[in-house]
């Protein structure tokens, strides 16, 4: 282990902490990435003592240009060295009420801090101290759960749930991140707990559920959501895509297995959160707007449209950021059957048109959303559907490339328009601008501003209006 603790800060921390007579180690998180062999850019040293004295003697023997944010209510200290965030507690003991995630705190011993840890993988820690420098203390047997590949509480799960119910998250986010099962005893107590995640701030949640999201396969942490019934809690649309309903012997698909299906499918070709989440809520409406039609079977219409639409919503209550990132996912979710149509082999430009000028600079993302969308069991459906997305890729490049629609605006704007009549902003602009965009995006028009005019001259008598000579 003593190998392992080439940072330079760890020697700085050592005679620090044998300057003061204290004993210091490197806990938690950073201690779980060494041993994983992740890398880790948060260093946690727990001072049996005070946090704060050690942080301070340690920034002066950094240097002049190292200093330390303290936070005395909270008896923390925290150094930035380079890209590292160090941070420096005492060792605490923890007790709490039922009603808040915020324990009492009174000092205490390394074994009492490592008990209110939220898992036995969480828990390790690595003495600093010269004469032990380097030994690994491991009360709860992390070191046999990494290798098992287990996530387990080093207290009865039931108190250690029930104390911070963001432990649950937590449980479900490294299981997910990290490929691992959560211990039975785990999953049956969050199952019995789950109620209790009500008190834990939505950031808090969302946050956790982000980092489920930006895992490898998140499919993982919603199953396990799913299972233990949190995911009711804190998601409940998405748990409205569970299940398959049989009438007149025609069934539908599973939408809560498919849309994971598709999230995993979307997180081979990207890393990006939001399309992510364009992903999870691609057929979120699914079920509101679900109908057996005797001669069709099932049908969802306008699933695209209304998910659009509830997007904001879902959003809000997750406290998910209500901005552009919005957007971009309402508008995946929107236009996420559109490519499906183009497949077609007898398209017409205009179509094609449309949508690039709808997508935008989104296009790309919208095919791989509806790459990431076909799961069908049948390899050479499957390989079929792939051909037609290719098709549909090349149409839109050869559009793109004739015609440019891309972030296209059209030759004439609403000032244009207000000026060549006379009139002043209002309804019949508006009309006029969306005609000639549609004129245009339809190829009755050439997208040229001589063409567009005499457009707009006919079209602006329809209405009454004239040319101002
Ligand atoms: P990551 O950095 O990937 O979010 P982490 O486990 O390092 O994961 P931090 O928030 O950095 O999480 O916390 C550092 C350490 O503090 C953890 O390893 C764990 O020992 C402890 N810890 C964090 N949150 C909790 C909690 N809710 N309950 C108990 N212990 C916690
Ligand atoms: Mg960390």
């Amino acid at each position: 282990m003593k190998t392992k603790l080439t940072h330079p800060v760890f020697a700085i921390v050592s005679a620090c902490a044998d300057e003061m007579n204290v004993k210091a180690f490197v806990i938690g998180g950073w201690v779980r990435d060494l041993l994983l062999g992740r890398p880790c850019k948060d260093i946690d040293i727990v001072a049996i003592g005070s946090g704060i004295e050690l942080a301070e003697r340690v920034a002066k023997k950094l240097g002049d240009k190292y200093h330390v944010n303290t936070f005395k209510n909270f008896g923390t200290a925290q150094i930035a060295y380079e890209d590292y965030d160090i941070e420096f507690v005492g060792a605490r003991k923890e007790s709490y009420r039922a009603e808040s995630r915020k324990p009492s705190v009174e000092n205490g011993t390394l074994e009492d801090d490592q008990n209110r840890r939220d898992f036995t993988i969480n828990a390790l820690a690595i003495s600093l101290n010269a004469a032990s420098y380097g030994e690994l203390l491991d009360p709860f047997n992390g070191v046999k759960d990494m290798e098992a590949k287990i996530i387990r509480t080093p207290l009865d799960p039931d108190i250690t749930y029930s104390d911070d119910p963001l432990r649950m998250m937590r449980a479900i986010r490294f299981a997910t991140q990290l490929n691992y099962t959560i211990d039975a005893a785990s999953i049956e107590s969050i199952s019995k707990n789950k109620e209790r995640i009500r008190i834990i701030s939505k950031e808090r949640i969302t946050a956790e559920l982000n980092k489920i999201i930006l895992a490898k396969q998140p499919s993982i942490g919603f199953k396990i959501l799913f299972d233990t019934g949190l995911l009711h809690f804190i998601f409940p649309e998405m748990v409205a895509l569970y299940g398959v309903e049989v009438r007149n012997g025609k069934s539908h698909k599973d939408n809560f297995y498919h849309t994971l299906e598709v999230l995993d499918n979307i997180c081979r070709t990207t890393d990006d959160l939001w399309l992510r989440w364009a992903a999870i809520l691609h057929d979120i409406a699914k079920p509101p707007t679900k109908r057996f039609e005797p001669d069709h079977g099932w049908t969802f219409h306008g699933h695209e449209d209304k998910g659009a639409r509830m997007v904001p919503k879902i959003f809000a209550e997750l406290k998910l950021p209500l901005n552009e990132k919005m957007k971009y996912v309402q508008k995946l979710v929107l236009l996420h059957l559109r490519p499906i149509v183009l497949a077609k082999s007898e398209v017409s430009d205009s179509a094609v048109r449309r949508l690039l000028f709808e997508a935008g600079d989104d296009i790309d993302d919208l095919m791989k959303l509806c790459e990431a969308d076909i799961t069908s069991k049948n390899e050479y459906k499957v390989q079929k559907y792939l051909k037609n997305f290719e098709l549909v890729r090349q149409k839109l490049k050869d559009i793109e490339e004739k015609d440019r629609v891309r972030n296209w605006q059209p030759p004439i704007s609403g000032e244009d328009i207000m000026k060549a009549f006379g009139i002043p902003a209002g309804r019949e602009v508006g009309i006029l601008k969306n005609a000639i965009r549609e004129a245009i995006l339809d190829g009755i028009i050439q997208n040229d501003f001589e063409e567009a005019f005499r457009f707009l001259v006919k079209e602006g008598e329809k209405l009454g209006l004239k040319i101002k000579e």
